[in-house]
């Protein structure tokens, strides 16, 4: 009898709703959709295509240039094509190209899912972390990279609007309308005074021999622009960090991803990226002197805006 009373007792406790009708809880929008570029556990992503994607994109945007290389460089390359994350890369590109330029919606979307292939590339990554000794922050040296002086004028001609602008070389002038609006108020010398058109003249007198004195990171820089479509972003601090002799360029704002061009062997130089407030390297590609960037990217960071 006892034992019968309990048993009821039960069933109404664990039936607290009867008569209405119960909504799955788990059924509603709060749950994430998987992402489409979840990495499954038997998956390894395509190195080179990963080496490539890590050379594009920054400042929270992508080219039209830069959507260009990608799609020409899976196009070419049928492995990159059938694999992670190329696959799904190449079936986006090509609806996105499909008779006509990205938009600006388009490239923002595509960018997003840049964002994820490196956070799923960094999820997976096997770090190296930087275990060269420590570097004293005082032993850096900070200096500017000034933009090299030419008396010269190049006509540049311009594929987004069908005409040319003129770039003064001694003056660090160009005569298209972002340049006056937003580039001239900064000192001759500035880095951020580089619109996309300075930038491919500077290239074209550096590979003709014009500027024999000019440092191999600015060649760098500006071959990597060129080839990018992109300008220099005023919103960043461009400093020159000497480690150990060794120039690197550190590109940084007061939140966000820092960029970082390191010297690697032949006098080339790789883009890397740091998230300061994640502190993490983008894609878990780390330079040779990681851990002293970091330190110069915290110290940067406490002093504020230069
Ligand atoms: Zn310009």
């Amino acid at each position: 009898m006892v034992e019968l009373l309990w048993h009821s007792l039960a069933a109404g406790i664990n039936t607290p709703y009867r008569g209405v009708t119960m909504e799955n809880p788990f059924d509603s929008d709060a749950i994430e959709p998987q992402s489409r570029w979840l990495l499954q556990p038997d998956v390894e992503p395509h190195q080179e295509t990963v080496h490539f994607v890590r050379s594009l994109g920054g400042s929270g945007e992508i080219t039209v240039k830069e959507l260009t290389l990608l799609a020409y460089y899976l196009n070419e390359n049928r492995e990159a094509r059938h694999s992670w994350p190329g696959e799904l890369l190449f079936q986006s590109l090509a609806g996105m190209f499909d008779h006509r330029t990205p938009s600006k919606a388009d490239r923002d979307g595509f960018n997003q899912d840049l964002e994820e292939i490196e956070r799923e590339c960094s999820r997976v990554a096997v770090v190296i972390a930087d275990e060269g000794p420590e570097i004293a922050l005082d032993s850096l040296r900070v200096e500017e990279l000034p933009l090299p002086v030419l008396d010269k004028t190049i006509e540049i001609f311009s594929d987004d609007v069908g005409h040319s602008y003129n770039v003064n070389l001694h003056r660090q002038s160009c005569s298209c309308p972002g340049w006056s609006a937003s580039r001239s108020k900064y000192n001759a010398g500035d880095l951020r005074r580089c619109c996309t058109h300075m930038i491919e003249a500077y290239l074209q007198v550096i590979q003709a021999g014009e500027l024999p004195d000019c440092s191999p990171v600015f060649h760098a820089l500006m071959e990597d622009r060129v080839r990018r479509g992109r300008s220099l972003d005023p919103k960043f601090t461009w400093r020159l960090v000497k480690i150990k002799l060794r120039p690197h360029l550190v590109i940084h704002a007061s939140r966000g991803w820092s960029y970082v061009y390191a010297p690697g062997g032949n006098s080339t130089f790789s883009r890397y990226a740091f998230e300061v407030d994640e502190r993490r390297w983008a894609f878990g590609h780390v330079p040779g002197s990681g851990k002293a960037i970091e330190s110069y990217l915290d110290d940067a960071r406490k002093k504020g805006p230069a």
